[in-house]
């Protein structure tokens, strides 16, 4: 260890923050790491066998230890401390992962390390340092700053889901921030949120010029124009006067309510309005009697967590503060330990279905094995993707599941695609779809 290393570690107390623009605020996380690799098995104490044992898609597929976040975090480490330079492997590594958050789950059950913070800054470090993002992102990222939505495709077209029957409102207190995928390409999924509204009474309106929600630009570590992006939509959500924004997009939905206010530097509660996913809605509607579900959907079903709509998701609070001896903080610091995620709603919506056998997965909840396709991943490695929507196919196909069902567009699609290219036998839905068979009834 130099010198250098020692007086920055034992300084009685030094000033940090939970800011990823500066990776040094993660030095702490990353040195600490005991490789104990917590971060890579799903905890003894759920360990569901040795067949799906694994929580990190990056070291499954790639089964080597600097794919794994501890791996990630010693890259980091030495880079940090300017003993290593960017190469070509090294930043393959750091993008070769789902930012899935189910590393830091992990490693927060004994250390508290604040890994996904710590991978997010890895990949700000990236691009400031001129080698990121990766070259398939760049092509997503201009047609996100220059035509406002991730396919390139024109603007005009964003509200080309919207058919007969379906009449948002000039103006009301719910806002469907409908996204890019369910605008231009998974439209059922659109369509029956809006059948959804319609059913529970609630008028809704859209935002007048809807643009991208920018996750790609914040996930592949581009926050210039992730900023820009973030002031601009909240700007516009504000300026409706809407007081409740829903979505049925799991990544806009963590966009939305964790990383603008990461971007922004305030609290989600700071926002000036609620943001809620789609399965929010329905299970406080459901509740209050607005909503009933009364056409039977004889299936054995399972349910997929999103990584965006479950660990996620908790709201975002900045700190910053001093750490002392032993790693201690102060102020108090409220760790986002992905056990407060969106977990319960989507499954009480299910089982309100007559004639739904749901039934659970191995690794559920915080322990659920990403699908591969978000924050990146599917534009720079389709390959690894395509590994991850497998490996979890093979655990619906071990529960003996017929309906595989999720509640985010990318998940739906990537698991489409590998169900189609293998032959499997499961149906896959987005949950917008199954309680809107349900209640049209
Ligand atoms: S769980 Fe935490 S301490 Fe253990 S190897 Fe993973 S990152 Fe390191
Ligand atoms: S974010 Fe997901 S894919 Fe990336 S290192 Fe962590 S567990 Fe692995």
């Amino acid at each position: 260890m130099s010198n250098k290393l020692k007086v920055r570690y034992y300084k009685p107390k030094s000033d940090i923050a939970l800011d990823i623009t500066d990776i040094q605020n993660f030095v702490y996380d990353m040195s600490r790491c005991i490789k104990c690799k917590g971060c890579t098995w799903v905890d003894h104490t759920y360990m569901p066998g040795a067949k799906f044992m694994t929580r990190c898609p990056s070291a499954t597929k790639y089964e080597f230890d600097a794919y794994g976040a501890y791996g990630k975090m010693r890259i980091g480490h030495a880079m940090a401390e300017g003993v290593l330079e960017w190469n070509d492997k090294a930043l393959e590594i750091i993008y070769a992962c789902t930012l899935c958050g189910a590393c830091d789950v992990g490693c927060k059950r004994n250390l508290d390390l604040e890994v996904e913070l710590t991978l997010e800054a890895l990949r700000v470090k990236a691009v400031k340092d001129g080698v990121g993002p990766m070259p398939a992102h760049k092509k997503i990222a201009d047609n996100i700053v220059k035509k406002h939505n991730f396919y390139g495709s024109a603007q005009k077209d964003r509200t080309g889901w919207i058919t007969k029957g379906i009449t948002p409102a000039k103006k009301a207190d719910v806002l469907y921030f409908v996204g890019c995928t369910a605008s231009y390409v998974n439209k059922e999924i659109s369509q029956s949120t809006a059948k959804i509204f319609k059913a529970s009474g609630t008028d809704f309106m859209l935002m007048p010029n809807e643009w991208c929600c920018g996750n790609t630009l914040f996930s592949v570590g581009m926050l210039d124009e992730a900023k820009a992006l973030a002031e601009r939509n909240v700007e516009e959500m504000r300026k409706t006067g809407a007081k409740t924004l829903v979505t049925s997009c799991a990544e806009g939905y963590r966009m939305w309510k964790v990383d603008y206010p990461k971007l922004l530097n305030i609290s989600t509660a700071d926002l000036g309005f609620e943001v809620l996913h789609l399965v929010e809605f329905v299970d406080e509607k459901i509740k209050d009697g607005a909503l009933k579900m009364k056409k039977p959907f004889d299936t054995r079903m399972t349910y997929h967590d999103a990584c965006s709509l479950s660990r996620l998701s908790e709201p975002w609070t900045p700190w910053e503060g001093k750490r002392g001896w032993m790693g201690c903080v102060e102020p108090r610091l409220r760790r986002r330990r992905g056990t407060n995620g969106v977990y319960s709603q989507p499954r009480e919506i299910l089982k309100a279905i007559p004639g739904v056998n749901l039934i659970e997965m191995p690794r559920t909840r915080e322990n659920a094995y990403c699908c591969g396709a978000g924050r990146g991943t599917k534009e720079a490695f389709p390959e690894f993707a395509r590994f991850s929507a497998n490996h979890r196919l093979e655990e619906v196909k071990e529960v003996g599941a017929e309906t595989l069902v999720t509640a985010c567009p990318w998940c739906k699609n990537n698991f489409t695609q590998a169900v189609k290219a293998n032959g499997d036998d499961v149906q896959v839905l987005d949950i917008s779809e199954v309680i809107c068979a349900s209640i049209k009834g």
